[in-house]
Order: structure tokens, then C-alpha cells, then sequence
């Protein structure tokens, strides 16, 4: 069986939410297993090449679970990719398109110099709407993108493919 069979066990679906017709992935009860939540970083941890990532971009809000687990176990600065108008510096955004509407991420524009190496994480990954557009956030800032990390990916929505054909390798625990 599947290696990470354990931890499938630890999420949850919740029937629409937040809106009819959608399964929601619900991470909260693997995040209130300390064993499983641990389990799931250490696994993130042996899919990477540490040396070659300076930061680590979580996505809000539950990105930065991810983002800061990792942060502390690798050494690595984090930098959160922000919903709107939360930062106090100076942050430049990108506008992306949801199923319904639009949504925006910001960043700090000091956050990264040309040529940092960002590591972006997020708790799940869909269609990869919100990945690419911190792929594009950061990269316009002159980071460079080529790994990204998510504890489920919903392959059949093809995010992770999106992410590939941008040239970013896309790694998940859980599918
Ligand atoms: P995407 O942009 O790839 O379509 O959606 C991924 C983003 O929406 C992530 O930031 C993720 O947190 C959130 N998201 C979408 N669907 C789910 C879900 O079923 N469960 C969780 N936990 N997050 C989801």
C-alpha cells in the first residue's frame, strides 16, 4: 500500500463547503494530530535539496503552517505571500482569478533580491491558481521558482501540471 496511507487517515472531506457541490479537503484534524502533522513535515523535508532553496514562501493562512514548520526545521527565512492590504512595507501584488471572482496576494517588495532561490508551499493545491500566481508574484520580484510543495494536491483539477509547464516541479504527500 501507499506509503503515506497513515496519514490519508488524518483528512478529512466536508461536503459544500464553501459552497454546494464541493468536496473541501479539511486539513484541521491532521494539524491536531502532533504525530501526524510532524510525520507530514518530515516527509516534506526528504523530498527537498535544502541547499538549494533560501527562502520559503508560505500562501495564506494555511500555507504558512507549512511555511514556518519548514522554516524552523531547515534554517530558512519565510516570507508570507499576504491577502490584501496586510502588509506594512511596501508590497507589490497580483490579481488571480478564482472559479467565482478574483483574489489577490501581496508581498513585501524587499522580501527577495534577484536570483533568491524561493521554496512556495501551501497546505493544497487545485487548479493552481493561487501557486501560479505566487510563482508569478515572486518572480517578478526576480526570485527564482522551480519547487513548490503541498501537503495534498487534487490532481484531477491540474494544478500540478500547470505548475510543472511553468517549470515548476511540484511535490505532494497526499493525493
Ligand atoms: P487552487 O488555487 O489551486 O485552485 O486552490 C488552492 C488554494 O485554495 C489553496 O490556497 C488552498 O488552501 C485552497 N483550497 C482549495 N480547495 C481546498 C480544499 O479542498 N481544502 C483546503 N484545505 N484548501 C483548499
Amino acid at each position: 500500500p501507499d506509503a503515506n496511507a497513515d496519514l490519508a487517515v488524518l483528512v478529512r472531506s466536508i461536503p459544500d463547503h464553501p459552497r454546494p457541490g464541493i468536496l473541501f479537503r479539511d486539513l484541521s484534524t491532521l494539524l491536531l494530530d502532533g504525530w501526524g502533522f510532524r510525520t507530514a513535515i518530515d516527509r516534506l523535508i526528504a523530498t527537498l535539496d535544502a541547499g538549494r532553496v533560501d527562502l520559503i514562501a508560505g500562501i495564506e493562512a494555511r500555507g504558512f503552517i507549512v511555511a514556518s514548520a519548514l522554516s524552523y526545521a531547515l534554517t530558512k527565512g519565510k516570507i508570507m505571500l499576504r491577502k490584501s492590504g496586510k502588509l506594512p512595507g511596501e508590497a507589490v501584488g497580483i490579481d488571480y482569478a478564482l472559479e467565482y471572482g478574483t483574489d489577490r496576494i501581496e508581498m513585501h517588495v524587499d522580501a527577495v533580491r534577484p536570483g533568491t532561490r524561493v521554496l512556495l508551499v501551501d497546505d493544497l493545491i487545485a487548479t493552481g491558481g493561487t501557486a501560479l500566481a505566487g510563482v508569478s508574484l515572486l518572480r517578478g520580484q526576480g526570485a527564482v521558482v522551480e519547487e513548490a510543495r503541498f501537503l495534498v494536491d487534487l490532481p484531477a483539477l491540474g494544478g500540478a501540471d500547470r505548475l510543472a509547464a511553468q517549470g515548476v516541479a511540484c511535490r505532494s504527500l497526499l493525493a
